[in-house]
């Protein structure tokens, strides 16, 4: 059994938690976790509980993070965000550091301000290898996205690495998009869509337009990872996309589809394919069937939806 982090938050995280061990207990524990508290009161009391959990995800390569109330753990290379509703299965890309998001910017007196938007090789690199090899697995397309356009030089840089790797990649087709044009077509026929490519601020755009356009947060699934020089994913933390939704936390009645996803994604990054795939298979055959939490209109709760993506899981064993 392979041991990995689990990073405990607040809202939410505990219900979506307890629906991720149900489900690891019913499939015979393919997983232990290093549970590690990360509420907000820890993590405001100093750095002891960010460092244990980077320590805890670093030694042990993969590890389940649930929703805390301010965001403390620093994204990695790169970041992919699932959602999926029956037609739509997109999976976005995101290169997770860099664009304007590590700038702190700086105001020009009264009237003005900058910031500084970063491209970087190596993470672009990194992003568009798993993208094309997720690619391998779905219908062998890739669009990168940006607003090459326009940002020339970091956006260009963008497109320039995406189309080398592309090279590598013979039996997928590539091909990019103007990002501004490439929503209003998302939104029209997201079905359309599945493996996007992009810098960072459109990759955090587009999976919450996406979150949004499938019905509920809820459903969104979330992956962070650092890779090797040659590529390879080396530390992997899974997410639900959802917040702490501190509106219905200890309710009982939260979507886990995001988390098992997550779980199930988990699964896989550790090797226990099969098993990862039948359970996001469970979580599409159980929505798609009408066993639905409140979010999209179904009667079940959280648990009562986890037994049912169980029972799925077993029958297809
Ligand atoms: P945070 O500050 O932690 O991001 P938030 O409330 O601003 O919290 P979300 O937690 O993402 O943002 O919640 C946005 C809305 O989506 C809320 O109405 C919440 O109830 C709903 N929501 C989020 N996650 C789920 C879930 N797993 N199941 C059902 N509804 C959810």
């Amino acid at each position: 059994m392979r041991e990995v982090a689990e990073l405990n938050g607040d809202g939410i995280g505990p219900e979506l938690r307890d629906a991720v061990h149900v489900l690891n207990e019913a499939l015979g524990s393919p997983v232990s976790f290093r549970a590690v508290d990360w509420s907000l009161e820890r993590r405001e009391a100093g750095d002891a509980a960010l460092v244990e959990g980077i320590e805890a995800a670093r030694s042990l390569g993969g590890a389940m993070k649930y929703p805390t109330v301010t965001q403390t753990l620093r994204p990695n290379h790169v970041r992919v965000s699932k959602n999926y509703t029956g037609e739509i299965d997109m999976h976005v890309v995101r290169v997770a550091t860099g664009g304007t998001y590590e700038d702190a910017g700086m105001r020009l007196g009264h009237y003005s301000a900058v910031s500084i938007r970063v491209m970087e090789r190596t993470a672009v690199e990194h992003a568009a290898h798993f993208a094309f090899r997720l690619a391998e697995q779905h219908r062998h397309r890739v669009l990168s996205t940006s607003k090459y356009t326009i940002q020339r030089a970091a956006d260009g840089l963008f497109e320039e690495v995406v189309a080398e790797v592309a090279t590598e990649y013979r039996n997928t087709v590539h091909s990019k998009e103007l990002f501004d044009a490439l929503l209003a077509k998302v939104i029209m026929n997201p079905e359309r869509y599945d493996v996007v490519v992009c810098p960072n601020e459109y990759g955090d755009f587009l999976s919450d337009a996406i979150y949004g356009l499938i019905g509920s947060i809820g459903l969104g699934a979330s992956a962070a990872y650092a890779f090797t020089p040659s590529h390879q994913p080396k530390i992997g933390i899974f997410d639900p996309a959802g917040g702490t939704a501190p509106d219905i936390a200890g309710k009982g009645v939260a979507n886990p589809s995001g988390a098992i996803e997550a779980y199930g994604m988990l699964l896989e990054y550790c090797g226990e394919f099969e098993t990862g795939r039948a359970i996001v298979d469970a979580v599409h055959a159980c929505i798609a069937a009408g066993e639905k939490t409140a979010d999209l209109g179904g009667t079940l709760d959280t648990m009562g939806f986890t037994h049912a993506v169980a029972g799925r899981v077993a029958d297809s064993r």
